[in-house]
């Protein structure tokens, strides 16, 4: 039987099945594997950066439309023969593997994959959210016999609120704020959450909204990639509600707001915080891998260690923390022929 492996390298996660390797979210640097394919989830710097480092001419990087202009916008630099975009939904044969493209619910142009070796079907989350939000539908369930996942929020402390429950809480605060005549600043990250808070305060405040600069640049590359508004703003200029990057300052003389998942555990000065994350939750994560139901679930960034423990104690799902040397991966094929069989059983 060929050997398998998944690890995570110093320029990502590495998919081998020992003459072909797949490298996933090149970040870092100096790692000497030459990958025959690389995967790009989404734009975030934590997930592209090592790109420039790994990519030769003639290695086909694959990513959404939507992540290709993001990534070109911050100069990235890739051979127009190389580059392979894909929707949800769509799929590619390259060197005798399957890629299928699924949505994320992450943020613009956000993917998960499913890659599909012949023997062995490995679904991979990037950063992707398992719940809707005003702007976003949630990431799709992945059919696979492995799950490489995502666990940023991976402990009990980072269960969130419902969404709906915390939609109501911040229209609240926002509007007793506004009744209390203030300008609100509302902070997010500039790609992902803000243009949520976009949406939010047209929704909950209306009046004028007045987005910083690369607010804007994001809120308009989603709003034409999705055809959905995210409402009248300005980018720059005065309004009664701001809408700016998590670093950014807030505007003078205004209530400032924060929205991150680590306002569940963290307090923030002169802030109101709320843990509204563009991440899938802790309970939000258990669910995604019960729905699933794979053979195994390799854990790969944020909680790895307590994720992994909880999935083998709580659900029997055998689990371990990325290793960071190649370690074969311990599948059952009559398993994986059974799930093949039964494709749609958990839909
Ligand atoms: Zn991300």
């Amino acid at each position: 039987m060929p050997r398998f492996r998944i690890f995570l390298s110093s320029n990502g996660i590495v998919f081998s099945n020992g003459s072909k390797n797949v490298i996933a979210d090149p970040a870092g640097s100096g790692s000497e594997i030459v990958p025959d394919v690389i995967l790009i989830s989404h734009a975030h710097t934590d997930h592209v950066s090592g790109l420039s480092d790994i990519y030769r001419p003639g290695i086909p990087v694959i990513m959404s439309p939507e992540t290709y202009r993001l990534i070109r916008l911050n100069g990235y630099k890739l051979r127009s023969s190389d580059i392979i975009l894909l929707s949800p939904g769509e799929n590619i044969i390259l060197n005798g593997i399957e890629f299928l493209a699924r949505h994320a619910g992450h943020v613009i142009g956000s993917l998960m994959f499913e890659i599909d070796f012949g023997n062995i079907r490995i679904g991979y989350t990037g950063d992707f959210n398992f719940e809707s939000s005003v702007i976003m539908r949630r990431a799709d369930i992945l059919d696979c016999d492995f799950l490489v996942i995502d666990a940023t929020y991976g402990t009990p402390k980072y269960s969130f609120p419902p969404r709906r429950i915390l939609y109501r809480l911040i229209r609240k605060k926002l509007r007793e704020a506004r009744d209390e005549g203030y300008v609100v600043s509302l902070h997010g990250y500039a790609l992902g959450k803000a243009q949520e808070l976009t949406r939010l305060a047209w929704e909950f405040l209306g009046g004028s909204i007045s987005v910083e600069k690369k607010v804007g640049i994001y809120n308009r590359i989603f709003e034409e990639s999705s055809g959905i508004v995210l409402g009248p703003y300005t980018i720059g200029g005065l309004g009664d509600s701001f809408i700016r990057d998590i670093s950014s300052p807030q505007a003078p003389r205004s209530k400032r707001f924060i929205f991150t998942g680590w306002a569940a555990t963290r307090k923030f000065d002169n802030a109101i915080a709320f843990p509204l994350s563009a991440h899938s939750g802790f309970l939000t994560l258990v669910d995604f891998v019960e729905r699933i139901d794979p053979q195994g679930v390799i854990v790969a960034y944020g909680f790895t260690s307590f994720f992994s423990k909880y999935l083998r104690r709580e659900l029997d799902i055998p689990s371990y923390p990325i290793p960071l040397i190649p370690r074969e991966l311990e599948f059952n094929p009559i398993k994986t022929a059974d799930r093949r069989l039964n494709k749609n059983h958990f839909y």
